[in-house]
C-alpha cells in the first residue's frame, strides 16, 4: 500500500480541494473521462439532479463502490478522481492496470446523494438518511443503490463514508484515521463466505496501513443495523466492505487522509486480483480496536479545579471546538500518554 500511497500526488485531481464537493463537480468531471470509462446516469435525486455511474474494465470479478451516499463526506468521491486518474494514466504501472482491466469490471457511484451535497448535510433533501433506507427504499437515491447492486451483483462492495474528527482507535493516543467494518448480515452476525472474505480483505489492508498510519486504524460499531446499506449489501451476499475516512493530525480538509483512502482503494483491488488476502486468518479482524467516542479533544486538561456549589473538585475538562466536557482519568484516560510528550 505504501507505494501506492507515496505516488497519489501524482494522479491528484486538482480542484478539489476541501471537504466540500458539490454536484456539478462531479458531473463536470465524470463528463470529461477518456473513454476507457463508461459513463452514464444511472438514476436522479429528489431534486433531479443526475446521478452518474462510472464503470470500467471487463473482467470476472465485480466490484461496486460507492460515495457520499451522506453528502458532506466527501473524501472518497474526491479519491475516486485521483483513481481515475491512476487507471487512466501509462507509465510504470501499465501491467498492473492491463491485470486491473481484465481481471475486475469496477462500477463507481461518486456521489449518491447530491441533493445533501448541495445542502453540505448528511441527508437528502427530504431529510432522509439514505444508510436507513436499505429497506423501505423509500428515496429515489436508496432505490438506485438498491438496483445497482441487484443488477450488477457485485462480488464486492466498498460502502464508503467519513467519520467525524474526535474518535481514537480504542484506547490509543491516535486518532482513528480510517475505520473498517465488515458489517453483519443477520441478527446473530453469522459469518457467510461473503462476510468472511470482507474480513480477511480488511486483515489484510490493516496489515499494510499499519505502516502508514500505526495504531490509527479502528473498527466501525458492529450492531446490526438492517435498514443500512452495508448490511442489505453484505446480505445480498456481496462482500461488503465499509470504510470511514477519519481525522489525521493538521488535515482539517482530509488531504492526507485522502491519500490514505488512495492507497487503500488500489491495494484492495490489487489484492483482489492475486488473492493474496485469503490466506489472512479472521481473528485478527476482531482484534481491531473499535471506535472510541471520547478519544479525541482539541484540548485535554488534566486535573481542573472544579467548584460546584462551594465545593471543589478535581476533574479532566476535554475541550472541543470550544465546547467543555467534564471527565475523569477513565473517561479520557486514552490521551494520557499526550501529557507525557
Ligand atoms: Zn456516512
Amino acid at each position: 500500500m505504501k507505494k501506492f500511497f507515496d505516488i497519489q500526488e501524482r494522479y491528484r485531481e486538482a480542484g478539489l480541494d476541501t471537504r466540500e464537493v458539490k454536484h456539478a463537480e462531479v458531473v463536470q468531471r465524470v463528463k470529461s473521462l477518456p473513454p476507457m470509462f463508461s459513463v452514464a446516469p444511472v438514476g436522479q435525486s429528489a431534486e433531479g439532479r443526475t446521478i452518474y455511474g462510472v464503470r470500467s474494465g471487463n473482467g470476472a470479478t465485480r466490484v461496486l463502490l460507492w460515495s457520499q451516499m451522506h453528502g458532506n463526506e466527501s473524501t472518497a468521491t474526491r479519491t475516486f478522481f485521483d483513481v481515475f486518474n491512476f487507471l487512466s494514466a501509462s507509465d510504470e504501472y501499465d501491467f498492473w492496470r492491463a491485470k486491473i482491466a481484465s481481471q475486475l469490471s469496477l462500477s463507481f457511484i461518486p456521489m449518491l446523494n447530491p441533493d445533501g451535497a448541495e445542502r453540505n448535510r448528511r441527508e437528502n433533501a427530504c431529510g432522509i438518511d439514505i444508510n436507513r433506507d436499505a429497506l423501505r427504499c423509500t428515496t429515489p437515491e436508496g432505490r438506485i443503490l438498491r438496483e445497482q447492486i441487484q443488477t450488477f451483483a457485485p462480488h464486492f462492495s466498498f460502502n464508503l463514508h467519513d467519520q467525524e474528527s474526535y474518535y481514537s482507535a480504542g484506547v490509543s493516543r491516535t486518532p482513528a484515521t480510517i475505520a473498517f467494518l465488515a458489517p453483519p448480515s443477520d441478527l446473530l452476525e453469522s459469518i457467510p463466505d461473503n462476510r468472511r472474505r470482507a474480513m480477511q480483505l480488511i486483515v489484510w489492508l490493516n496489515n499494510q496501513l499499519q505502516k502508514i498510519i500505526p495504531y490509527g486504524v479502528a473498527k466501525w460499531n458492529d450492531t446490526y443495523e438492517p435498514r443500512a446499506f452495508g448490511e442489505w449489501a453484505q446480505a445480498q451476499n456481496s462482500a461488503t466492505i465499509l470504510i470511514e475516512s477519519g481525522e489525521y493530525y493538521d488535515d482539517p480538509q482530509r488531504e492526507f487522509v485522502r491519500k490514505v483512502h488512495f492507497g487503500i482503494l488500489l491495494e484492495a483491488l490489487s489484492a483482489i486480483t492475486s488473492f493474496e488476502y485469503v490466506c489472512e486468518p479472521v481473528s485478527p479482524y476482531f482484534a481491531i480496536p473499535w471506535n472510541r467516542e471520547k478519544g479525541m479533544f482539541d484540548t485535554l486538561l488534566r486535573q481542573q479545579p472544579l467548584t460546584v456549589n462551594g465545593t471543589t473538585y478535581v476533574s479532566d475538562i476535554g475541550i472541543r471546538e470550544g465546547v467543555q466536557f467534564i471527565g475523569d482519568f477513565e473517561t479520557f484516560g486514552s490521551l494520557e500518554k499526550d501529557e507525557n510528550k
